[in-house]
């Protein structure tokens, strides 16, 4: 597997490289706007094929490169089936497997932070986008969040997973960059809880400010990054 994690400084975004083989075909997970010029480049030098581009869901702290690289690529961009972004070339359902030159992602729905949220599990590794973050959880408090929904993405889906899992978010803003399943069920403060409503409580207590960027970011990515 051929694999790289970039990371966006400005919006603390992790974006995943997946591949089979240099000059074979490749996904880019979670890419921003700002970083194109810097995954043509990379693309480039490993003499990959874009295949696809997908968004985990529809991000507030970002501008999504989506629609740029369709452009530069002819790539295909995906989001998830809830999503209400028209502009992608298809959206993709709870259950369904992308293929890479052979190497499968297959989507999990995992609603909470957003009702369009995804995972995607490949092999030893599953990328958690902003529903299971490195000792930390999404947000549930916009973008039609639910955090009694996340619970049961995270405690029904994700932690079914076997334990040596990678887990790798759409986030860190503490220099974390991979953890397992079984490091954050025994260690996340989120994933202590003893019941759905004790989550939904410790939820709903944290009172964040709204990202910097929400109220340009959403309605772009909307459009793919081009509105
Ligand atoms: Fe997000």
């Amino acid at each position: 597997m051929l694999f790289r994690q970039l990371f966006d400084r400005d919006s603390s975004t992790y974006t995943y490289l997946i591949a089979r083989r240099v000059g074979g075909e490749a996904l880019l997970l979670d890419p921003v706007r700002g970083a194109l010029s810097q995954y043509l480049r990379l693309i480039d030098e490993l003499e990959l094929r874009l295949v696809f581009a997908v968004d985990t869901h529809v991000h507030a702290d970002h501008i999504t490169a989506l629609g740029d690289l369709r452009t530069e690529t002819s790539c295909a961009t995906l989001m998830g089936a809830q999503s209400k972004a028209e502009c992608v070339s298809r959206k993709i359902s709870d259950g369904e497997r992308l293929s890479v030159d052979g190497l499968e992602l297959r989507a999990l729905h995992t609603p909470g932070h957003t009702d369009d949220s995804y995972s995607f599990v490949s092999n030893d590794r599953v990328f958690t986008g902003d529903t299971l973050l490195i000792r930390g959880t999404g947000r549930t408090d916009f973008q039609n969040g639910d955090a009694g929904a996340q619970y049961e993405s995270l405690f029904g889906k994700l932690l079914q997973l076997p334990e040596q899992t990678l887990v790798y978010p759409a986030h860190d803003y503490k220099g974390w960059t991979v953890s397992t399943i079984g490091e954050e069920r025994a260690h996340n403060p989120r994933l202590q809880v003893r019941s759905k409503q004790a989550y939904i409580e410790l939820m709903q207590g944290l009172r964040l400010p709204n990202p910097r960027l929400m109220d340009t970011a959403v309605p772009a990515n909307l459009a793919c990054g081009s509105a």
